[in-house]
């Protein structure tokens, strides 16, 4: 699935609001407090909603580009620690999706 919208760079008070909802685990994922959408979170600024794991992101790493998705590392869907996210180009979904039909055959 693509996601055409960009993500806003968020600073200041709406990056605390961000930070409110997120619980650090001594596992190092940042598990999101706030709704759910298929087990990702969802951050709701200027009256949108955003994933909250590409909000962070952006705030932390930078944009992304071309609307890219993301993957957790961790595996974790409510995970928004940036360092545990990274884009997935459509090469290497491509890829993966090979992967994943060869092991079935
Ligand atoms: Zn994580």
């Amino acid at each position: 699935m693509r996601h055409t919208i960009p993500v806003p760079v968020i600073s200041g008070h709406h990056l605390d609001r961000f930070l409110n909802l997120v619980e650090i685990s001594d596992d190092g994922c940042w598990y999101w407090q706030g709704s759910l959408v298929g087990g990702y979170g969802q951050f709701v600024l200027n009256h949108r909603k955003y994933y909250a794991h590409r909000i962070s992101y952006t705030a932390y790493v930078g944009e992304i580009p071309d609307g890219l998705p993301l993957d957790h590392t961790c595996e974790h869907r409510n995970c928004v620690n940036p360092e545990h996210l990274e884009i997935v180009t459509d090469q290497e979904n491509t890829r993966r999706v090979w992967q994943a039909i060869k092991r079935k055959a």
